[in-house]
């Protein structure tokens, strides 16, 4: 078989060297940060180093960061702890925000997945109690961005304090939380290429959350527990790299630009959702008519390509996307998409591969469109 071709990096991206090795510098040395003696100061410089760095990827100050086991917590953090009755989310969030909002008003997106901010308006103008918003910076099935900068605006005019899910963004796409506006952000080590099991919610100083998990008082009281170190060492070493080298996305959305235009000529019954609003420049959501998306992903294993099947983070079963459903996509449609990510080990021969091998699955699996067959 082919060398395995890796191109689901939103699910998760491979680790890169610097973070591997200040994940196992920081394994090699022992001390706990919150003592006073050196072993427990060489730890906490670790974890301040690495403070600096994340907060430097979204433009935000070292003392806003807080670390936490990852995107699921920081989303919870900052939804719960904001202990607001009234929450808005939008119909396109990650499981992780809709969990931790059960009950919460829905924000409409259009058929491009992108949030109707006229409509959030009205929402909000509904009621006047204090509201939390969360709305993502992008999209993990789709990559589509979000106008968080006016949903930010429009809640703020109303009171609301604002959260955003920039777990798809850190790294691909260069922003600051200052420019959004928002209140709380979200982020994940291990989709930038720091390791799985580490994050942090940014909070923007001013705004008042409870802790969710409690006890000592580490990381300015807001998430108990001693620190993971190692792997907040690793985050930051990945923020770092990841904030130098953020011009090589522009050469990574020629190669997806690439995929979908091969797409379009191969298969002009095929559809690329939500290409008409900005999107991540390295995620394409690619539906094969009649060929469940279930099979497409055996099938580009079975080839050495791993892709996947909408979201698919968690149990690694396949269920109706709710992204899709949101866009008003029927469930055809959302039954034969996959989600193709690419990342910063991918290069233009991956691109290409990737390419010619969605082709031949077409011409084998799809059924035959009544001309086609006439022709065969
Ligand atoms: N939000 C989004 C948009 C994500 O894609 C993910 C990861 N799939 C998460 C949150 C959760 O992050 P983690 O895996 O670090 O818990």
């Amino acid at each position: 078989m082919a060398e395995p071709l890796y191109l689901d990096h939103n699910a998760t991206t491979p680790l890169r060297p610097v973070a591997q090795r200040a994940i196992a510098d920081a394994f090699a040395a022992t001390g706990n940060p919150s003592s006073v003696h050196g072993f427990g100061r060489a730890q906490r410089r670790l974890i301040e180093d690495a403070r600096e760095a994340v907060a430097a990827l979204a433009g935000a100050s070292a003392e806003s960061v807080v670390f936490t086991s990852g995107g699921t917590e920081a989303n919870t953090l900052a939804l719960l702890g904001a202990g607001c009755r009234r929450v808005l989310v939008s119909a396109v969030e990650h499981d992780s925000v809709l969990a931790a909002t059960e009950g919460a008003v829905t924000i409409p997106v259009d058929g491009n997945g992108v949030v109707e901010v006229p409509a959030l308006e009205a929402l909000l103008a509904e009621a006047h109690t204090p509201a939390l918003v969360s709305v993502m910076l992008a999209n993990n099935e789709t990559g589509v961005i979000q106008p968080v900068a006016a949903v930010a605006e429009a809640a703020h005019r109303f009171g609301a304090l604002v959260h955003c899910d920039a777990v798809q963004c850190a790294g691909k796409l260069a922003f600051a939380i200052d420019d959004l506006g928002v209140d709380m952000l979200s982020l994940s080590a291990h989709k930038l290429g720091g390791p799985q099991g580490t994050g942090a919610l940014i909070v923007r100083a001013g705004t008042e959350i409870s802790p969710v998990i409690r006890g000592g008082g580490q990381e300015r009281g807001l998430r108990a527990g001693t620190e993971a170190v190692a792997l907040i060492a690793g985050f930051g070493a990945a923020a770092a790299e990841a904030d130098e080298t953020g011009s090589a996305w522009a050469e990574i959305e020629t190669y997806r630009d690439r995929i979908e235009a091969h797409v379009a000529n191969a298969a002009p019954d095929a559809r690329i959702f939500g290409r008409g609003a900005p999107r991540l420049a390295n995620t394409s959501c690619l539906a094969m008519p009649g060929v469940a998306n279930e099979v497409q992903v055996m099938a580009f294993d079975l080839t050495g390509i791993a892709i996947s099947a909408g979201a698919a983070c968690s149990s690694g079963t396949v269920g109706p996307s709710h992204v899709l459903a949101a866009m008003g996509v029927p469930e055809a449609g959302a039954g034969s998409a996959i989600r193709v990510s690419l990342g910063w080990t991918t290069c233009a021969d991956d691109a290409d591969r990737f390419a010619a091998a969605w082709t031949s699955l077409y011409e084998r699996l799809a059924p035959r469109a009544p001309d086609r067959t006439r022709a065969a």
